[in-house]
């Protein structure tokens, strides 16, 4: 078989969709499955929407992603230029062919009689499609016409009567009827070709062998088959992935969460764990496993094991994954990736010290298994990193406002501050040893502090964490704590009792 080379095409009209992303995402597994190559190519034919701006975010997030490529604009290769629009030249040689040999015809319709037409159609129940008008016209007529000042786009001749069928690994033969297709356009009279023109030449001169992209070009496949064929190229053979829906099965919009690839690194994933989330979006081991990391993910990927149907895009889900991925990892590397987290937070300062940022990793190690996004450590972790952490419902409902915890949580304050010593065992000595002198059980002094030193009711273990704070902001927290209490401001804020 002739090398694998797979493409992913964006039009760079914006940042880098979750949905781009996907397929991106599945041509470069099959690329690399295959031992193939992954081509960048960027489509920016469309000059009034692509911007120099998408250009970088597109590199960003297939970055982000670790999703690398072969050829590109920025690295060239082979069959460069990757961007189209440095590429007018070599349509319109194309484009010459097809009028040279009567496949494409010279169309001098204006957008407003093309409308006034299609909106006839509309109204008769026909769908709405080019009707032919330039098909057949004589020189002469078209000499008139251009005297008229109009100047022409170039159209495809669609074959009359039959169907064309698409062979498709994840669809198996669909059919499409012609006489629906309407002769469409290959140039625009800008000069500039349409996405269908471009994509068949470059497909073609790129030598792709696998075009993978989303279904919703799948109805433009019988047109680049009709466009192939009338110029002599070999079809490449074709997968149309699922679309992505949100959970409640409708079209993947904002009201499901981001759109952007981007926003998911801002909202505290890892790349790891989002792609690992982005593979099985209409793609499964066909196992249980779900946890797959870049080698297993590139070795087990099938295309034929697609799904035709669609896939579900579940934020719940890509959360869980990305705890998973949080347990799993080293705290070293978690560290790497929570530290801009937390920095542009204000939790910690731009340039950590040495000794500050063991202290860090020791936060991140204990914290990590309770952690589902990066940005968790700045809500759920915030203790660690300053003073000003709410006291939640639960703690106050559960320990805060009752009227022995100020003297309890003084008490300990006074045993913790003039321990010698400041580590695990001393301080669990020093909580159990008050609990013994109460005469109460351990865990009547552990939740009061816990909540006073964190806020919270849950967490990690108790001693481990205070072990993490210096000694006079614990003992400064639980006077401050008993204190709050005593004036009765601790009371539950959701006016429940
Ligand atoms: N430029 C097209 C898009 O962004 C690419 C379609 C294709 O892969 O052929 O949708």
């Amino acid at each position: 078989m002739a090398e694998v080379r797979t493409r992913f095409a964006p039009s760079p009209t914006g940042a880098l969709h979750v949905g781009g992303a996907h397929t991106a995402l599945f041509a470069w597994l099959f690329a690399r499955h295959q031992g193939g190559k992954f081509v960048l190519r960027i489509e920016d034919t469309d000059e009034v929407r692509s911007t120099e701006e998408s250009l970088g975010a597109i590199y960003d997030g297939l970055n982000w992603i670790g999703i690398d490529w072969d050829e590109g604009p920025d690295l060239g290769g082979p069959y460069g230029p990757y961007i189209q629009s440095e590429r007018l030249d070599t349509y319109n040689e194309y484009v010459d062919q097809l009028l040279g040999s009567g496949r494409a015809y010279p169309c001098y319709c204006t957008p407003e009689e093309l409308e006034e037409r299609q909106e006839v159609m509309r109204k008769r129940g026909l769908p709405p499609r080019y009707d032919g008008r330039c098909r057949d016209l004589s020189e002469e007529e078209r000499r008139r016409l251009e005297a008229e000042g109009r100047k022409p786009c170039i159209r495809f001749r669609i074959r009359e009567g039959g169907t064309t069928v698409v062979n498709d690994i994840i669809r198996g033969q669909v059919g499409f009827d012609n006489a629906l297709m309407g002769d469409f356009v290959i140039r625009k009279t800008s000069g500039y070709p349409t996405y269908h023109m471009a994509v068949v030449v470059d497909d073609h001169l790129m030598q792709i062998s696998h075009v993978i992209r989303a279904e919703e070009h799948l109805s433009n496949t019988p047109r680049h088959l009709q466009l192939m064929d009338a110029l002599g190229f070999e079809p490449p053979q074709f997968a149309h992935l699922p679309i992505i829906l949100g959970p409640d099965r409708t079209k993947l919009s904002k009201r499901h969460g981001a759109v952007n690839l981007m926003d998911y690194k801002q909202q505290g994933f890892l790349p790891e764990a989002m792609r690992n989330f982005l593979a099985l979006i209409g793609w499964s081991t066909g196992s249980e496993q779900e946890i797959l990391d870049l080698d297993e993910l590139v070795e087990k990927f099938r295309l034929e094991e697609v799904s035709k149907s669609p896939g579900i895009f579940d934020l719940e889900k890509a959360t869980w994954l990305n705890g998973e991925y949080l347990k799993r990892a080293d705290a070293e590397y978690v560290t790497e990736m929570v530290e801009p987290v937390l920095r542009q937070a204000g939790l910690i300062e731009a340039d950590l010290s040495p000794e500050r940022r063991e202290w860090l990793v020791k936060v991140v190690d204990l914290m990590k298994e309770r952690t589902r996004l990066l940005t968790d450590f700045v809500s759920w972790a915030r203790y660690f990193f300053t003073d000003e952490y709410p006291y939640d419902e639960r703690a106050r409902k559960k320990w805060l406002r009752r009227e022995e915890v100020p003297d309890r949580l003084d008490a300990l304050a006074e045993r913790l501050e003039t321990l010698e010593a400041w580590n695990v065992d001393s301080i669990e000595a020093a909580v159990r040893g008050l609990a013994d002198e109460l005469e109460v059980s351990a865990a009547k002094v552990i939740h009061p502090c816990r909540s006073a030193v964190t806020g919270q009711t849950i967490g990690p273990s108790l001693f481990h964490l205070m072990e993490l704070l210096p000694q006079e902001t614990v003992v400064g927290r639980l006077r401050r704590t008993a204190e709050l209490s005593r004036a009765g401001e601790l009371e539950p804020t959701d006016g429940e009792g």
